[in-house]
């Protein structure tokens, strides 16, 4: 069988890993120059950690990263508004973990490096009665029984195979960067005010990996230099959050985006199949990009495995197994940022707390739905 893989990132690096050790012809391409690692940090709730044991990588993981036991959200001045352990089941059927980007894609690309072919991207895919005949920008076309999308959210590929791929933007500009912790044994916090959050998330003993975000209707925060526009929005923050803006790094290590989702959640088309953010692109309110990317990967794994001879079972079954729970992740994903979103006003704030005190921190509340659907 030949596999053509789209994109070097989690998923892409994660799927050439799986198929390459079997009896399939894996190219797999990426449009970068160099391989970099966008990204600050990245945290790895335990379905994460739960696919990563499946590709032998948890341990080296557990290694780089580090291990947190629980989850507070609470108000700018630093009131708890809800708090819960993740030691307890079904959190507890896996570590939650935090490291730097850098550190994951180095495990994640460790021994393949060398196969990437970088600066290659397609320029045409046509399905044809012998496969999928895809031309490249460089190099020879060649014929592939299944080309994988793993090109992230604006993924070229997926707008190949399907009309109409305009993403959803939520008018929420983010900021990410690592700064040093506030203090000893911080465990995560998300701040909420009452049109921005910034969270603090321990990557180490020393350090935490911080996610900054406001409601952003007119672009005005977006276009403001990056420190003035974060000390303009949380300078009225509780102290740890004080601490981070006051010891944040230079500008050019901030990341600054803006939150996006998919519309569509269908994955297979002939023999070209999505996987990762290229299929479930959303924002990162549970932290599920890696996790979901992982679990498409396993499960289209196993099914090209297991079916080598019968690649439209193998796609079928991988559409059925992953269909509601990526369609209900990105729809529970969206709720959250409108969840925070209610703070605009006095009412949407009263019902905004109101929820999050009555049914806990929103992102483990979908966690723990997420374990237990497991
Ligand atoms: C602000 C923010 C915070 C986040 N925090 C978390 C978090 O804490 N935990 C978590 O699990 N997830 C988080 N995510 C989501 C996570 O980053 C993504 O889900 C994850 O990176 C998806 O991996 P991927 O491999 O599908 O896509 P990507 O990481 O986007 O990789 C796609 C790769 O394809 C390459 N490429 C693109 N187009 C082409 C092309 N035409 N041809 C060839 N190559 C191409 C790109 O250069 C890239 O290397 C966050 C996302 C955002 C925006």
């Amino acid at each position: 069988m030949r596999v053509l893989i789209v994109g070097a990132g989690i998923a892409g690096c994660a799927l050439f890993h799986r198929l390459k050790s079997h009896t399939i012809d894996v190219d797999i391409i990426e449009k970068s120059t160099v391989l970099t690692n966008e990204g600050a940090a990245i945290c790895l709730p335990a379905n994460a950690m739960i696919e990563l044991d499946k590709l032998g990588m948890s341990d080296t993981i557990i290694k780089c990263a580090h291990q947190v036991n629980s989850i507070e959200y609470a108000l700018a001045n630093g009131e708890t508004l809800a708090k819960a352990s993740l030691m307890e089941a079904p959190l507890s059927k896996g570590p939650f973990v935090a490291l730097k980007r850098d550190e994951l894609m180095r495990i994640l690309r460790a021994g393949i490096a060398d196969k990437i072919q970088l600066h290659t991207w397609p320029t045409d895919i046509q399905q044809t009665e012998n496969g999928v005949f895809v031309t490249l920008n460089h190099g020879p076309s060649k014929t592939y029984d299944l080309v994988v999308a793993a090109d992230g959210i604006n993924s070229q590929v997926r707008q190949m195979v399907q009309p109409d791929t305009s993403l959803l933007k939520h008018k929420v500009t983010n900021w990410r960067f690592i700064a040093p912790a506030p203090s000893d044994n911080f465990q995560p916090v998300y701040y909420v005010g009452n049109t921005t959050l910034f969270m603090i998330y321990p990557i180490s003993k020393d350090e935490v990996y911080c996610y900054a975000h406001v409601t952003d209707t007119a672009k005005i925060y977006y276009d403001m230099p990056t420190k003035e526009a974060l000390y303009s929005l949380f300078a009225n923050y509780t102290a740890p959050v004080l601490h981070c803006l006051n010891t944040m790094p230079s500008s050019e290590h901030i990341i600054r985006g803006e939150l996006k989702s998919v519309m569509k959640t269908d994955s297979v088309f002939q023999g070209v199949v999505l996987i990762g953010d290229a299929l479930h692109g959303c924002p990162p309110s549970l932290q599920q990009g890696a996790g979901m990317s992982l679990e498409d990967v396993n499960c289209l794994a196993d099914q090209v495995i297991n079916h080598l001879d019968n690649l439209p079972q193998a796609l079928s079954n991988y559409e059925k197994a992953r269909g509601a729970r990526i369609a209900w992740t990105v729809n529970e994903s969206n709720k959250i940022i409108k969840l925070a979103g209610l703070g605009e006003s006095f009412i949407g704030r009263l019902v905004r707390n109101f929820i999050l005190r009555r049914k806990g921190p929103a992102n483990v509340v979908g966690w723990r739905k997420l374990l237990a659907d497991d």
